[in-house]
């Protein structure tokens, strides 16, 4: 069987939310359901994680599960008509209960009373992802006077982005936090939090899960230059990271989002976290069943920086072609895997003994034709800690005891993960675990292993490495 070591993410919605389609996504090889709180009706969360669970067992392979935190947005209110706008125009933004007469120039209400005391007069406003902007000329007690700068036609509750403003709207609304209970109840492996500023909107996204016992990872959406600034203690505060290319590339100059994402996956693998690159990836094949030449040039740029994950949105939610976008990503992920070169990988700062140890194992199965990683794991850090050193072509097989943490290891690349009863002899798990793989297809009688192993020694752990082929078991 063929080890594709970059995982994908699908967002589900009216295109995929049916079971067959569920199976078919899943028999494919998805690996991850968002499902995106900023659509998806919290009424229905509960029965969504239902079927893609049920969608999972069904066909033998049980995915992860992320529910997509709104977070705080600022949009503009209801308009009776949408209001046509050209460059030159006038147009007043109102943040506060606002009695004044009508007059000549149109208002827009916002729903962020703060945005008169974050904005500066001189400042970009942003609206429906970056088609129209505005220049703030001056503030008064309750309105922003503005000019267009950009014109277009302005409709109801339009999402509006600020770039490079610092807006001080708390992580979580009441709607978030409904979002979070809900998810919670419905049971997911994965929160994606959108638009983190910095490490301390993580934490408070953490202190609401821990106070629930929750054990679920926390991805931290990068969306606006604050979070750039901030990106390494975000990344530490995290259990991964989505550079979501979406708003990030309204909030930032375009041109900068590229080295952006460089600079955000290997972060990630210098600080041992997941990373998603997310948006846009496949956007023509909402429509079309063929990726344009350059969507094919995005995707392989992305694997090629070693990312951990990539995401299909609006291709999976709303798209005619689901099934295509994930076998595009398949075909591009498994080529441009092939070509992986060593030679470019940033060395790993590794300070403890056991982790050099994990970086031994992940040298000589590389060095060994074929082989693979196998390692038993209570908290997920060593499977981390081997998919950070990047082996080229070096699948690494996760088992654990922790039905948790299968889901949540799908996330990291190059890992399989795996749920085993740890026995109390280390050789009777290892033997279950040749069983599982053999049977399951990923290794032959007689292939190369590299084991990462414990025994326990007058009550203390002595770690090992072990260099075998893998028994035929009766
Ligand atoms: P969204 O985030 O899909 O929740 O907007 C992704 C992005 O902004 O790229
Ligand atoms: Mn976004």
């Amino acid at each position: 069987m063929h080890h594709r070591n970059t995982k994908i993410i699908f967002t589900i919605g009216p295109a995929t939310d049916k079971p067959e389609m569920l199976r078919a996504l899943i028999r494919e090889g998805v690996d991850i359901c968002r499902i995106n709180m900023a659509h998806a009706p919290r009424e229905e969360l509960s029965g969504i994680v239902a079927r893609v669970r049920e969608a999972g067992r069904d066909v033998g392979r049980d995915i992860a599960i992320m529910v997509d935190i709104k977070g705080p947005e600022i949009r503009t209110g209801e308009v009776e008509e949408p209001l046509q706008l050209k460059k030159g125009d006038r147009l007043d933004f109102a943040c506060a209960e606002d009695t004044q007469e009508k007059q000549d120039i149109p208002l827009i209400d916002v729903n962020y009373p703060g945005l008169i005391n974050d904005l500066e007069e001189g400042s970009s406003i942003l609206v429906d992802n970056g088609l129209m902007r505005f220049k703030v000329l001056k503030k008064t007690a309750r309105r922003l006077h503005c000019e267009v700068e950009i014109g277009g036609k302005m409709g109801s509750r339009r999402h509006i982005n600020l770039p490079g403003t610092r807006v001080s709207i708390p992580a979580l609304t009441k709607k978030d936090f409904l979002d979070i209970e809900s998810s919670l109840e419905a049971g997911v492996d994965f929160f994606a939090q959108s638009f983190v500023r910095e490490p301390e909107d993580v934490e408070t996204f953490r202190r609401v899960l821990s106070e629930k016992g929750s054990s679920a990872r926390i991805i931290a959406k990068i969306e606006d230059q604050q979070a750039i600034t901030n990106l390494d203690d975000i990344i530490r505060a995290s259990d991964g990271l989505m550079v979501a290319r979406g708003d990030l590339g309204i909030e930032c100059p375009y041109e900068d989002l590229p080295v952006i994402q460089k600079r955000a996956v290997s972060t990630c693998i210098q600080l041992r976290k997941p990373a998603i690159v997310a948006t846009h990836m496949l956007e023509s094949m909402i429509e079309n069943p063929v990726p344009t030449r350059a969507e094919v040039s995005d995707i392989t740029y992305a694997v090629a920086e070693r990312t951990d994950a990539i995401m299909l949105s609006g291709e999976t939610t709303v798209g005619k072609y689901p099934l295509d976008c994930v076998r595009v990503f398949k075909r591009i992920a498994e080529t441009t895997e092939k070509l992986d070169n060593p030679a470019t990988r940033l060395p790993l700062d590794l300070r403890n003994p056991k982790s050099k140890l994990v970086r031994s194992a992940a040298n000589l199965a590389e060095d060994v034709e074929g082989a693979c990683v196998i390692v038993f794991t209570r908290a997920g850090n060593i499977p981390q800690t081997l998919s950070s050193l990047r082996p080229t072509s070096t699948p690494i097989y996760a088992f654990t005891d922790q039905p948790h943490l299968v889901p949540q290891m799908r996330l990291i690349r190059g890992v399989e993960p795996f749920l085993v009863e740890f026995a109390g002899e280390r050789e009777v798990t290892i033997q279950s675990a040749f069983r599982l793989l053999i049977e399951r297809g990923h290794v032959e009688v007689g292939s190369w292993a590299v084991l990462i192993t414990t025994v326990l020694r007058r009550r203390r752990i002595v770690d090992g490495l072990q260099l075998r082929q893998v028994e035929p078991q009766d």
